[in-house]
C-alpha cells in the first residue's frame, strides 16, 4: 500500500454512518439550498471562530472575491498579499479587478514578512490579505497596526487555518473578514466544495449575504449587482457533524506534527516552526531540504507519494506575468519553492505510516531518526 500525503477513506470508514445519516436527513428534508443546515452551520462556525457572523459560500475563492467586492475593491485598487500561497488567493484578487502586490515571506515561518508591508503600501492600496499558510497565523498584531495607520482593510485567507490562534484569538476574527475553505483536504473539509466568511461587522455580513445571492435580500428582487455562490445543505449538514470533532482532529494533527518533530530533529531537514503565542493546526507539515527533488523521487520509488506546496511562486507564473515581477524580486519565496515538501498529515494517518516516512527519510539522507 502506498502512503499518500492526504487521504479521507479511513476517516470515512470511521464516520460513515454519521455522514450517511446527514445525507439521508437532508435529502428527506425537502430543502437543498440555503436552508436550516446552512443557517445553523453559519452560526456554529462563527461561534467557533469567536465571530458574530458567518456567511456560507460556494468555495473560498468565491469567498475572497466576495470579501473584496463587499469592501468595494476593484479596478485601480491594490491588494497586498504573498506569492507563497495557493493560486486562488491571487486569482480572487484578479477576479475582483484589483491588482495584487506582493511582499516576501519570513525565512523562518514562510509566512508574510510584515516588515516589508510599509514599502509596498501606496495610496492605491485598499487591503492587506495575509494568508495563514499551512495552518499558522501571520503576525496579525503587525498587520493590523500597519492597516490602521494606512486606513486600509484586512481580509484573512483562513483556507488552511480553521482553529488556528494568534495570541489566543482564533483565525477569522483577526481582521475585517476571514475566509475559510471546506475543500475536502482542509482542516475542516466537506465531501465536496464549500466555504465561509466570518466577520464581526453586521453591515459587511449583510452585504456578503446579498452578494452571494444575486444582490437579493428577499425573493426575486435585486438590490445591487450580485453573484451566485452558495453553500449547499448537504455539505453544511456534514460540516456541522465534523465541526463537533474539529478540536479532536486538530489535536491529532498536532500530535502527528510533534512525532515528526521528535523523529526528524537531528536530520538535515528544516522543520516547521510554531511561533510563540500561536497555535499551529498543521494543515500541512512542510519541511525543507536542498535535495528536495531527489528525495521525492526516491520516496516515490518506495511508494511514499508526497506533495509540494508550492512548487512555483505565483509572481513567476505565466498566468500572472502581467503583474510585472521578475525572478529575484521575492528571494525567500523563490528559494523556498525549490526546497519545500509536505509530509503526510491528516487525522486518520496511521502511526505506522509516520514511522515508515521518517525511516525512509533517515535512510535516504544517511542520518539518524529518533523513532
Ligand atoms: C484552498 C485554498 C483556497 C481556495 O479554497 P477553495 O475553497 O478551493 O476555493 C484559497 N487560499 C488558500 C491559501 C487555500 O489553501
Amino acid at each position: 500500500m502506498s502512503i499518500r500525503v492526504w487521504d479521507y477513506l479511513q476517516e470515512y470508514e470511521e464516520e460513515r454512518e454519521d455522514i450517511l445519516g446527514c445525507v439521508e436527513q437532508v435529502f428527506r428534508s425537502g430543502r437543498l439550498i440555503l436552508g436550516p443546515q446552512v443557517e445553523a452551520l453559519e452560526q456554529e462556525f462563527a461561534r467557533y471562530c469567536e465571530c458574530a457572523y458567518g456567511v456560507g459560500v460556494g468555495n473560498a475563492t468565491d469567498g475572497l472575491f466576495l470579501a473584496l467586492k463587499a469592501l468595494d475593491i476593484g479596478p485601480g485598487d491594490e491588494v497586498v498579499t504573498v506569492a507563497n500561497t495557493a493560486v486562488p488567493t491571487v486569482a480572487a484578487i484578479q477576479a475582483a479587478g484589483a491588482t495584487a502586490r506582493f511582499v516576501d515571506v519570513s525565512d523562518e515561518t514562510l509566512l508574510m514578512n510584515t516588515s516589508q508591508l510599509d514599502e509596498v503600501i501606496t495610496p492605491r492600496t485598499k487591503c492587506i490579505l495575509p494568508v495563514h499558510l499551512f495552518g499558522q497565523c501571520v503576525d496579525m498584531g503587525a498587520v493590523r497596526r500597519i492597516a490602521e495607520g494606512a486606513r486600509i482593510r484586512v481580509v484573512e485567507d483562513c483556507a488552511q487555518s480553521h482553529g488556528a490562534t494568534y495570541r489566543g484569538c482564533r483565525a477569522g476574527r483577526l481582521g475585517d473578514m476571514g475566509v475559510f475553505s471546506f475543500y475536502p483536504t482542509k482542516p475542516l473539509g466537506g465531501y465536496g466544495d464549500g466555504g465561509m466568511l466570518t466577520t464581526n461587522d453586521a453591515d459587511l455580513a449583510k452585504r456578503l449575504r446579498r452578494l452571494r445571492f444575486y444582490g437579493m435580500e428577499g425573493a426575486y428582487y435585486s438590490e445591487e449587482p450580485g453573484y451566485n455562490s452558495r453553500l449547499d445543505e448537504l455539505q453544511a449538514a456534514i460540516l456541522r457533524r465534523k465541526l463537533v470533532r474539529l478540536e479532536g482532529y486538530i489535536e491529532r494533527r498536532r500530535e502527528i506534527a510533534s512525532r515528526y518533530q521528535r523523529a526528524l530533529a537531528r536530520t538535515s531537514l528544516r522543520l516547521p516552526v510554531e511561533v510563540e503565542g500561536n497555535r499551529h493546526v498543521y494543515y500541512l507539515y512542510v519541511v525543507r531540504h536542498a535535495k528536495r527533488d531527489w528525495l521525492l523521487e526516491q520516496l516515490r520509488a518506495r511508494e511514499i507519494l508526497l506533495n509540494i506546496s508550492y512548487p512555483w511562486p505565483i509572481h513567476l507564473m505565466r498566468g500572472f506575468s502581467h503583474l510585472g515581477y521578475k525572478e529575484g524580486s521575492l528571494p525567500v519565496t523563490e528559494r523556498a519553492a525549490k526546497e519545500v515538501f509536505s509530509l503526510p498529515l491528516y487525522p486518520s494517518l496511521p502511526d505506522a505510516s509516520i514511522e515508515a516516512v521518517c525511516r525512509a527519510l533517515g535512510e535516504l539522507l544517511g542520518e539518524s531518526v529518533d523513532l
